[in-house]
């Protein structure tokens, strides 16, 4: 069976291929995560193919053949090109590391329409610059988190079930047993300890509150703490290519 299907994408990877073509790793919202060839995509005068590169937003067709592992790309018009990003090294560091969660940690042919919006959603958010983007990083990085099953509970501990105050408490991080009040954070062995600070921003940028109360410095601590987490909970994520230098 055959199609032409029109749908929306976000490009998150692209790679040569023969002499002239390209396959460009995409996520759409229909299909989720897909590769699509551009044929003769690497011409200069190639509009899909200067049209489907890394980051941007586009609107697509495809022709999408079910035996088929490769489906190929007829048509790309530009939807956003997040120019914002592209001129902030930061900003694009980041915004690379949420496309490198969809490269190693989505699996193909699988459509989530939460996860799509997720994903324009933060693009959008990354360009219009409102906050630091290790912050703007970190919003995504918990609701993927989330979405893919590992819950990270500011309201109650996840071993004795205490209600938990955002505002005043501290707390800790355990691979296995996820948050922990601080009691239950010194009882159980290998618990990273997350100090107030980071146990609010936690709360506040898993809310969608605007301001996470974070300095440079407590992002780049709860990235790596979250990242540990989900190494651990993922054994083949890798970590973080894109922002391990920071
Ligand atoms: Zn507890």
């Amino acid at each position: 069976m055959s199609a032409i299907i029109t749908t929306e994408a976000v490009v998150l990877n692209t790679y040569d291929f023969s002499n002239t073509s390209k396959i460009v790793v995409l996520y759409t919202q229909k299909l989720g995560k897909i590769s699509a060839l551009i044929k003769a995509g690497r011409d200069k005068n190639s509009k899909i193919g200067r049209t489907a590169d890394i980051l941007n937003l586009i609107s697509i067709v495809l022709y999408n053949k079910d035996v088929r592992e490769v489906q190929l790309l007829t048509q790309a018009d530009m939807v956003a090109f997040f120019g914002n990003i592209r001129e902030d090294y930061d900003s694009l560091l980041h915004a690379h590391a949420v496309l490198e969660l969809f490269q190693y940690l989505v699996k193909e042919h699988e459509e989530n329409q939460r996860l799509y919006a997720g994903l324009r959603k933060i693009l959008y958010r990354f360009d219009q610059k409102a906050e630091l983007p290790a912050v703007t990083f970190l919003r995504f990085f918990i609701f993927f988190i989330e979405l893919a099953g590992y819950e990270l509970s500011t309201q109650f501990c996840s071993n004795c079930g205490r209600a938990a105050d955002h505002t005043k408490d501290e707390a800790g991080l355990n691979n296995t047993a996820g948050v922990l009040c601080s009691d239950c954070a010194q009882k159980i062995p290998h618990t990273v300890h997350v100090s107030q600070e980071l146990f609010n921003a936690l709360h506040c940028l898993k809310s969608g509150n605007r301001e996470s109360g974070l300095q440079p410095g407590g992002a780049i601590r709860l990235i790596s703490m979250l990242e540990s987490f989900l190494k651990y909970q993922i054994p083949e994520f890798q970590g973080l290519k894109s922002i391990k230098s920071i």
